[in-house]
């Protein structure tokens, strides 16, 4: 519990503008059920946490490209009471959905059309996820379309198994990639 104050905090703080470039802060949105808490879990080495009310927070350093960065990773489940304010705070976005439900994934465009809007002026990463590709029977949306959305809302496209750890490494590896792209240029 303390531990999650003090990310809290950590988050909330604007003491950090100087770690910016080594502190990145990703917020997961998405519907209930779709696998924002597993994928998570998996990011933060947990394989069986307690679900609390409110907004979990993890924090884990990545050597991406061979560079250290520090992930905070805000998991949300009530996504109306987050405050503006915090989620302007973050570094990039997962719009997170489940391929095995549709509803989820409209949901997921509206989420990013609210996020532009709320940030229009700056350039955040926004990546969408697609999770659950081990249920395949049940497979609802497809990857060409996860993709299609991907392209016109102008965000990246990955697709996730939680369940399986299939692609969660790639996932989070690939916001610290975007986000320091857009900080750094492509030469960076
Ligand atoms: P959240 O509400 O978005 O945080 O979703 P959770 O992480 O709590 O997951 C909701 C349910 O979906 C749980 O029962 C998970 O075990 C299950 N789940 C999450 N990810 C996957 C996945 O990739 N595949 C399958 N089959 N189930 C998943
Ligand atoms: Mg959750």
């Amino acid at each position: 519990q303390l531990g999650d104050t003090v990310l809290w905090d950590r988050w909330l703080s604007d003491e950090d503008e100087d770690d910016e470039d080594f502190l990145y802060r990703v917020l997961l949105l998405g519907d209930r059920g779709v696998g924002k808490s597993s994928l998570v879990g998996i990011f933060a080495g947990v394989s069986d946490k307690e679900e609390s009310p409110g907004v979990d927070s993890y924090e884990r350093t990545l050597t991406v490209d061979g560079e250290e960065t520090t992930l905070v990773v805000m998991d949300t489940w009530e996504q109306d009471k987050l405050e503006e304010e915090d989620v302007m705070k973050a570094s990039a976005y997962l719009i997170v959905y489940s391929v095995t439900e549709r509803s989820s994934f409209e949901s997921a465009s509206e989420l990013r059309i609210r996020l532009r809007r709320l940030r229009q002026a700056d350039d955040i990463p926004i990546i969408l996820v697609g999770n659950k590709t081990d249920l395949v029977r049940s497979r609802d949306v497809s990857v060409e379309e996860g993709r299609a959305c991907a392209v016109m809302f102008d965000c990246k496209f990955i697709e996730t198994s939680a369940c399986l750890h299939h692609h969660v490494g790639e996932l989070f590896q690939g916001v610290v990639r975007q986000i320091r792209l857009r900080r750094r240029g492509p030469c960076g």
